[in-house]
């Protein structure tokens, strides 16, 4: 049983009250590790040990930080197969998937902000030669970065690396049902020689760990990824303290697929747009509309590729469907196929778990689920599932396929499938999302904006945008 520690200051260190939360394995049902269980005490240990390194870590020269950074990525990289097995024991997700996308994400995201503070660019503005106004930008201090359980080191790694980089200090509180990679953050951090205090992990839950962090006094900028409820609770835990605060929110995001559409590609990807990582992924199409010319076409060749994905042990390579998160989750993502009966809909594929023999018996498997005949303001086609189940829906005109994406309180990213150039621009610019996708999904570039639009988040990162948002632009005008 591993028994793991908060890493504060340069130490791991056990909860002061030597509380613990059971780790469970969600492909066996097993507890595997033992998680602090820490509260307010250990966060304001954590939040004093990154303000005291504060001053000096902002004031290191970039190329020494970016030099860090660089050591810290390549710590993760040697690590790599023992990061990869980490994070699929803890969350779920085929072992593959975690080897090949999520830990060398890890990697990229640290060496990705190395490099960008270092040509970083500041404005100057003249006026007229009366004046030269210029622009310098701040780390801000401790920030709190609190992230979810379907990407863990992914996005853990996506809100240390911009926050460090330009001189912040941080404390994490990565999610209490997947606290494995991060937990082994620690080591590599010693090895690369972030001086002690920098990064801290506080392990432990939402209310006792995460609020007294988001009201830290000492506490002048939050970056979230979550659910949208825990976004508005975060949102208004921080009003008081006049908090910075990037909001990454929930998703029921759109795939619209044309006639013209090269299904070839399209189907494909768009059973990995649904099914990837058990559809826990934010950025995951859970709403499928396709032009009725092809809709019966594009359904049976769909169907044919969801019955297809194996099912199973995420330890094991041909593994494309491992377990959910938790059996809550799981228990959530059922009930939702309940609904869509109650609702009218017609499961035309999957529907229920798998049975298995043996440690998987008690996993939380659901098979990937294939729902039509569902009415778009129902509960199924309008709330958050984040599970392997999607709605196919056919539409006519293209002014339909947008109104039928934009009918929804979120609004994070989308796909449009189209040969056709103009419609592809003319979709994607009328489409609410923060992301639209054309004929591709979730092909990702570092320096783009990343974020979400109404429910689905507030502020952007990514880029230049992280390091917009982890400092304090300001402005200094000198009269000539
Ligand atoms: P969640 O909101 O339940 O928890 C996220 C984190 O917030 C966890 O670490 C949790 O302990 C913490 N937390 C919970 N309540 C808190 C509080 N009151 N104060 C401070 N911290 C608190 O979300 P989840 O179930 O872990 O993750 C799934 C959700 O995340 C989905 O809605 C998904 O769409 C979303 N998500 C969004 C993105 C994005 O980039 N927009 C990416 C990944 C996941």
């Amino acid at each position: 049983m591993k028994k793991l520690a908060n890493f504060i200051n340069g130490e791991y260190v056990e909860p002061k009250a030597g509380r613990y939360l059971d780790g469970f394995n969600p492909a066996t049902g097993e507890v595997y590790a033992q998680i602090p269980d820490s509260d307010s005490t250990d966060v304001h240990a954590a939040v004093a040990a990154a303000k005291v390194a504060f001053p000096a870590w902002s004031e290191t020269p970039a190329a020494e930080r970016a030099l860090i950074m660089n050591r810290i990525a390549d710590g993760i990289e040697r690590r790599l197969e023992e990061f990869a097995r980490a994070e699929s024991l803890d969350q779920g997700k085929p072992i593959w998937l975690a080897r090949t996308v999520e830990v060398p994400r890890a990697v990229a995201n640290f060496r990705f902000f190395a490099g960008a503070i270092l040509h970083h660019e500041e404005r100057v503005m003249d006026m007229d030669r009366t004046a030269l106004n210029y622009t310098v930008r701040d780390p801000m201090g401790v920030a709190a970065l609190i992230s979810p359980w379907n990407l863990p080191l992914l996005l853990y790694s996506w809100k240390v690396a911009p926050a460090i980089a330009v001189g912040n200090t941080v404390v994490s509180k990565p999610s209490e049902l997947t606290p494995l990679t991060a937990s082994l953050m620690g080591e590599v951090y010693n090895e690369a020689g972030l001086p002690p205090g920098v990064a801290n992990i506080v392990f432990g839950l939402g209310l006792r760990a995460g609020t007294p962090l988001t009201t830290h006094p000492d506490v002048p900028l939050i970056s979230f990824t979550g659910g949208t409820a825990t976004g508005t609770a975060i949102t208004q835990a921080a009003a008081p303290g006049q908090k910075k605060v990037s909001l990454e929110l929930g998703g029921k995001n759109a795939a619209l697929i044309f006639e013209d559409a090269n299904l070839a590609e399209c189907v494909p990807t768009t059973i990995r747009s649904s099914f990837q990582n058990q559809g826990e992924i934010c950025l995951c199409n859970s709403r499928i509309f396709v032009q009725r010319k092809i809709y019966k076409n594009f359904l049976d060749e769909f169907v044919k590729q969801a019955q297809a994905l194996r099912v199973g042990d995420p330890a094991d390579d041909k593994t494309m469907v491992g377990p959910l998160v938790s059996a809550a989750h799981r228990d959530k993502v059922i009930s939702y196929i309940q609904l869509a009966r109650q609702e009218g809909g017609e499961i035309i594929c999957g529907g229920g778990a798998p049975k298995f023999a043996g440690a998987l018996a008690k996993g939380y498997f659901v098979n990937p689920t294939v729902i039509i005949g569902l009415p778009a303001k129902c509960r199924v086609m309008q709330e958050e599932i984040f599970g392997p189940v999607v709605t196919i829906t056919p539409f006519d005109t293209e002014e339909e396929a947008i109104a039928l994406a934009n009918n929804t309180q979120y609004g994070l990213s989308g796909s449009v499938w189209t040969s056709d150039l103009k419609r592809a621009h003319r979709v994607a610019r009328a489409v609410h999302a923060g992301t639209i996708w054309v004929n591709t999904w979730m092909l990702r570039d570092l320096r783009v904006p990343f974020g979400g639009v109404k429910a689905s988040g507030v502020g952007r990162e990514g880029g230049e945008h992280s390091l917009d948002f982890y400092t304090e632009l300001k402005t200094i005008c000198v009269k000539l």
